[in-house]
């Protein structure tokens, strides 16, 4: 039955399919349905990369999935998907043949077996509703960019090409499938998503489908913040923070999805542009070799730069004062956060260790002579001495005090050093 055609090249490996989701795709076609393998994992095999996950796209509805595998469950309201679960907590997702509610004809439509589609403005292209069943080939299309649109078929041990993956793959380009005009309007998170894949797998981004990020970045704000925030996080802990951030800076995106680094990157030019991208290269460092950081470390790390110059009132004010006095550093923090929670719902939980991380930096630099002994207890210290870390790589300063730290000493605080503070 796994007989492949001569003379075709052998392309994906069978050995490196997950075995559960071949079990699962092999499950639903006993059953009589379409089942395929789809997107990244495709991508990734083809690339010679390993992929994080298996997904499954299938003509069975959720509820047929469902009815099918004991340990599964149906999620998600904006487009209802099937986890089925298998040992040790791994989840193999099974989405249902959808279509692109906005490239359907009304006829089309009338036929389809998702919800009710609601009201489609001619002039309002941002999707709000995407619940259409569809074919195989409607789901392809549907789907953001050529090389994430492609299927595999593992009964025939074939590739299936709807949208010209295979040659974007080869020629390293991310291409929206269909006018990028449209597809970047009516999603414009796919903005953030061509950077991730462009930094991620270092492609470039086909000339109309940048043009399109560039003229979508004014929709950004429309998104739903939840995505907007788990996407700018799935840019920074994929070990590419560095160039994804610069190309976000180039569309000039960064004032929607990260506003304090917006604005430090602007008013301090070239060397500030310098400063942070040391500080990104270090996580990504850490990142790339294994040592997956947490979300409120990554923060820290893009907020360092920031939280180390003076506001420019501040530094004006200490200018004319002849240098009296350094701003509180917390309420640097405070400042930087609020701007973030506001604009980018940032859970609390993230926002209190980040700030947490932040302060107790000046500790561990010495700038700040406090309870020191009792500070090595405290419940971040082992995070708070990561970014510590990270920031003397960048810097090259404070390896004394890190190489105290870590030898469990208590480095003696620097010249100048101040009480003042939590
Ligand atoms: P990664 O390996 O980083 O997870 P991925 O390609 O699997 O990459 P996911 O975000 O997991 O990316 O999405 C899975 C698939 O769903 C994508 O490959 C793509 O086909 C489709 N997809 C995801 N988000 C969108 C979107 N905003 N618009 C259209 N299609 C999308
Ligand atoms: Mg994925």
């Amino acid at each position: 039955p796994h007989v492949r055609p001569t003379g075709e090249p052998a392309e994906i490996d069978p050995d490196e399919l997950d075995p559960d989701a071949l079990k699962v795709v092999l499950r639903l076609h006993q059953h009589g349905h379409q089942a395929y393998m789809v997107g990244g994992c495709v991508r990734d095999l083809l690339l010679g990369r390993k992929p994080k996950d298996f997904d499954i796209a299938t003509s069975a509805t959720p509820n047929e999935v469902r009815g099918i595998f004991r340990n599964c469950r149906l999620i998600g309201r904006r487009f209802r998907l099937a986890h089925v679960y298998f040992k040790g907590g791994k989840i193999i997702e099974v989405s249902t043949f959808r279509a692109n509610p906005t490239e359907l004809e009304p006829a089309a439509n009338a036929n389809g077996n998702g919800e009710d589609e609601g009201e489609s403005s001619g002039e309002d292209l941002l999707i709000t509703h995407d619940n259409v069943f569809g074919t195989a080939q409607q789901d392809a299309r549907r789907r953001d960019f050529t090389i994430n649109g492609l299927f595999y078929d593992v009964a025939e041990g074939r590739v299936i090409d709807y949208v010209r993956g295979r040659r974007d793959l080869d020629e390293r380009f991310i291409r929206t499938i269909g006018d990028p005009e449209i597809r970047m309007r009516e999603d414009p998170v796919r903005i953030l998503r061509a950077v991730r894949f462009a930094a991620k797998l270092e492609f470039d981004i086909e000339s109309r489908t940048y043009a399109a990020m560039e003229g979508a970045v004014e929709d950004l704000p429309r998104c739903a913040p939840a995505r907007l925030l788990e996407e700018t996080f799935r840019l920074i802990r994929g070990g590419v923070s560095a160039p994804a951030l610069k190309l976000l800076d180039a569309l000039d995106a960064l004032k929607i999805l990260l506003p304090p680094v917006d604005a430090y990157l602007k008013q301090y030019g070239k060397e500030g542009e310098k400063t942070f991208y040391a500080f990104a290269n270090a996580m990504d460092r850490r990142v790339t070799a294994g040592e997956p950081l947490d979300d409120a470390i990554l923060l820290a790390m893009l907020l360092m730069p920031i939280s180390r110059s003076p506001a420019p009132e501040e530094a004006e004010a200490q200018a004319q004062e002849g240098g009296g006095g350094r701003p509180s550093v917390s309420q640097v923090v405070e400042d930087l956060l609020a701007g973030f929670v506001q604009s980018a719902r940032l859970p609390r939980r993230i926002a209190e260790r980040c700030r947490m991380l932040l302060l107790a930096q000046r500790t561990l630099s010495g700038e700040r002579r406090r309870r020191s002994a009792a500070f090595k207890r405290h419940p971040l210290f082992n995070e708070a001495l990561t970014v510590f870390e990270m920031t003397v790589e960048a810097t090259g300063e404070g390896r004394e005090q890190l190489e105290a730290w870590k030898a469990g000493e208590v480095p003696p605080p620097r010249a100048g050093a101040t009480d003042e503070g939590p």
